[in-house]
């Protein structure tokens, strides 16, 4: 029998609306979980998807995917690429793993959404294709962790971060708990497909691709453009929503959403993918910076796909630029600080060649986050190690649940902006987080940074001990010095040259 080919048949086959006869079209599409703001299904009907593949050919590719990945993976196993391996790249995979590979199953549940509440057919369809494909990215990850935890119990963190009050597993949730579970399909197609994959995991996925290539970790990178592949495709289901909901009328909420979900995701990955490209990578696998990376995924690929779709800059885009040249140092010193209450090692990355290419590509670095860096060298050269660690807890976002910090030296404009809000004093790092609540107080009122939950007594007893156990981090977790502290040997060894 004579086969159609698929752009034959393929506008047909997906024209799967209909007009309901027994319920309501709201009934059949709750707005709520549709996000449909009033707009009919025949208008959502012209939603034309860029991306158009039939299921047949997306199992074969994808069954091509797995069998290229695994088989990598298989073919090295016997490598001993992890016991050779630098430290600070096993603390990116341990990092990675842990905020990533529950996020895409939790994924696959915000594409099921749109595969049953979009009102337009197409997304349907890439969604339906979307959340199969993010089904496999948490499997895959989880299953590739797994070799590694007979190793490394932070390992297991991979499955078990999502499911602790570890802080940074507090902050990864409230924000994908905020643009991936609890939005609608037309909110969810905004807020993760097109700012959140469009924008951040190009950069987390190309760039670590990048630099694991550069490290000889040809699993790790295997793995990781295997899933890159993908999320280019279902991406792309937010573009075409976008002038639907421009000509009729809905321009200021897309750009909202945009707004938040951008914001959001910068603010988490400074804690995570920036301490991890400039500071863990090994100096010489570095492919960029991560403020290059940010440039030129984020500011130039991202705000020209905003324009296209005739949407603007985020009116916090300055404020953006401002922050890419510095959070990530301060988020670094803070999860080094506070390294007993990650589920990775932290490596400090601050060696003499380090800190000169952390100059060369942020100049200044030396005469600010370098003066904390020259504190703490100098403390662990004369064995104060009690020093290094905190003995205070830092100021909490109650938006992006990150600690408030800013650039030290003279240019130190930290502040907590706050707010009162139903009698409740807030604390927020930026203008911008604040302006996030304010969109909507309802959703994010109730919820409790963990500082808050320590002042509220819910951390027994109130002290690191207790702090541990609240974050579930077991012996042989807790995370540490990555290096053990050999950065501080040419410090000392100057020490030892000076007293000599
Ligand atoms: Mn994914
Ligand atoms: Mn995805």
């Amino acid at each position: 029998m004579a086969m159609l080919e698929r752009m034959d048949w393929y506008d047909l086959a997906r024209t799967t609306n209909w007009t309901p006869k027994y319920v309501q079209e709201d009934e059949l599409f709750p707005p709520e979980l549709s996000g449909s703001m009033g707009i009919t299904l025949e208008k959502w009907e012209s939603y034309d998807e860029p991306f158009k593949q039939s299921y047949p050919e997306y199992v074969n590719i994808q069954r091509q995917k797995d069998a290229g990945a695994y088989s990598v993976k298989a073919a090295l196993e016997r490598s001993k690429l992890y016991e050779n391996a630098d430290p600070g790249w096993i603390s990116v995979l341990a990092s990675h793993y842990g905020a990533i590979a529950r996020q895409e199953y939790h994924a696959s549940l915000s594409e099921a959404r749109m595969a049953r509440f979009g009102k337009a057919p197409g997304q349907r369809n890439m969604a339906t294709l979307g959340m199969m494909d993010e089904i496999r990215h948490g499997q895959i990850q989880l299953f590739f962790a797994h070799e590694h935890v007979s190793k490394n119990r932070q390992f297991d963190w991979a499955h078990k971060a999502m499911d602790t009050n570890e802080w940074a597993a507090i902050a990864a949730r409230h924000m994908f708990d905020d643009i991936f579970a609890c939005r609608s399909a037309t909110e969810i197609a905004l807020m993760l497909t097109f700012a959140f994959e469009t924008g951040f995991t190009n950069m987390q996925f190309l760039g670590l691709a990048a630099d694991a290539a550069q490290a000889g970790d040809w699993t790790f990178s295997s793995l990781i453009s295997s899933i890159q592949t993908d999320e280019a495709r279902h991406a792309q289901i937010g573009g075409p929503m976008i002038p639907i909901l421009i000509a009729n009328g809905k321009k200021a909420e897309a750009q909202k959403f945009i707004d938040i979900a951008l914001w959001r995701s910068w603010k988490l990955f400074s804690v995570l993918t920036g301490p991890i490209m400039d500071y863990y990578t090994p100096l010489k696998d570095r492919k960029q910076s991560f403020k290059e990376f940010m440039h030129e995924w984020i500011v130039k690929q991202f705000e020209r796909s905003l324009i296209e779709v005739g949407l603007e800059r985020p009116w916090y885009w300055d404020q953006l630029l401002d922050e890419i040249d510095w959070q990530h140092h301060g988020m670094h010193i803070g999860t080094w600080f506070w390294r007993s209450t990650i589920w990775w090692n932290s490596a400090a990355g601050v060696t003499p060649e380090e800190r000169a290419w952390l100059e060369e590509k942020y100049p200044g670095w030396n005469e600010t986050f370098g003066t904390v860096w020259d504190v703490i060298t100098e403390n662990v050269v004369e064995g104060r190690m009690e020093q290094t660690y905190p003995e205070t807890l830092p100021v909490i976002c109650n938006m992006c649940q990150l600690p408030i910090n800013a650039t030290p030296g003279p240019a130190w404009r930290a502040r907590d902006v706050p707010l009162i809000h139903n009698n409740r004093r807030y604390h927020f790092c930026s203008e911008v987080c604040k302006w996030v609540f304010e969109q909507e107080p309802s959703r994010y009122e109730g919820h409790q940074t963990l500082v808050d939950r320590f002042l509220a007594g819910q951390v027994q007893p109130m002290d690191l001990g207790g702090a541990l156990k609240y974050m579930g981090l077991a012996p042989g977790e807790i995370g540490d010095d990555a290096h053990q502290y050999a950065w501080a040997d040419a410090a000392r060894a100057e020490r030892i040259k000076k007293a000599g």
